[in-house]
């Protein structure tokens, strides 16, 4: 580990696929920063790694002078920040009429108003160091419509537009921007959604059956996507989403 050795900032570190992204990022030779709002949960995330390059910093990245104050402490930790990956999300299972606006605020907040605070905030240390990566993890929600995730869909479709945007504007100075668009991923987040079931593990298993793969996806399925496409493996890919979603959107019926 030196001051050469890359950085990856991800949000939504402390668990699931944000988790999962951190320990691949460490396994491909990254340093990491975990950024999550709940301190409990990333002390327990950091200390189950226990690697000296990894640290836990606590930020709501709904809030701005927050998120300023976690860039610059793991400026002042590694020295640098090369990838940014915008994970952290929250939902809400209603449709558009049972949804309050306290709600909706709330969904944007997290998936979309956070991606927009850390990709303002890191960028500016990206085109001093002359490039980087930013990966904002969006969903197949972002491209089709779920009735029952509507502030949800309209927050992720956002986040592709932010991605093309940021890719548009930076790619000249060295900055790609991708999505990934992942199906279902066994997580805290899709046990929530299978626990609003009266019989969760049977939502769970009619889920699984709809995917031309028959099953969810492990959170390490998205973290490899991720890490593809902040290296040079994805060296001339921006501004796109790439759909993790075992074959889902391919089918019809
Ligand atoms: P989890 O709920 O398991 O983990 C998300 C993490 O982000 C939690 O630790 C959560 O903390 C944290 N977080 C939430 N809001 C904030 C915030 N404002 N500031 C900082 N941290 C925050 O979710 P997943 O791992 O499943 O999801 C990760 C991403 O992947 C999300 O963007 C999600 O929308 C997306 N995704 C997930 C899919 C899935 O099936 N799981 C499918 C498609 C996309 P806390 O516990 O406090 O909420």
């Amino acid at each position: 580990m030196t001051h050469d050795t890359p950085v990856a900032f991800v949000t939504g570190g402390a668990r699931g696929i944000g988790l999962a992204i951190g320990q691949w990022f460490l396994a491909h030779g990254h340093r990491v920063a975990l950024v999550d709002r709940d301190q409990a949960t990333l002390d327990a995330a950091v200390a189950a790694i226990d690697r000296a390059d990894v640290i836990g910093v606590v930020a709501d990245v709904s809030q701005p002078g927050q998120v300023q104050r976690a860039v610059e402490a793991v400026e002042a930790a590694f020295g640098r920040i090369d990838a940014l990956v915008n994970n952290a999300g929250v939902a809400v299972f209603k449709p558009i009429l049972e949804t309050s606006y306290a709600e909706f605020r709330e969904v944007f907040a997290t998936n979309l108003d956070g991606a927009f605070l850390c990709t303002q905030a890191c960028v500016p240390h990206m085109l001093a160091a002359g490039g980087g990566a930013i990966v904002n993890i969006a969903s197949i929600l972002g491209l089709v419509g779920d009735g029952i995730l509507a502030a949800y869909c309209a927050a992720k479709g956002g986040v592709l537009g932010i991605t093309r945007a940021t890719a548009v504007q930076y790619g000249r100075d060295g900055i790609r921007c991708n999505a990934v668009c992942p199906g279902d991923i066994d997580t805290p987040l899709v046990q929530a959604y299978f626990d609003t079931a009266a019989d969760p593990a049977a939502l769970r298993a009619e889920i699984s059956a709809e995917y031309p793969l028959e099953r969810i996806a492990a959170p390490r399925e998205v973290a490899r996507a991720v890490v593809f496409l902040a290296g040079e493996d994805a060296s001339f890919m921006s501004g796109q989403p790439l759909v993790v979603d075992g074959g889902l959107l391919a089918t019809c019926y």
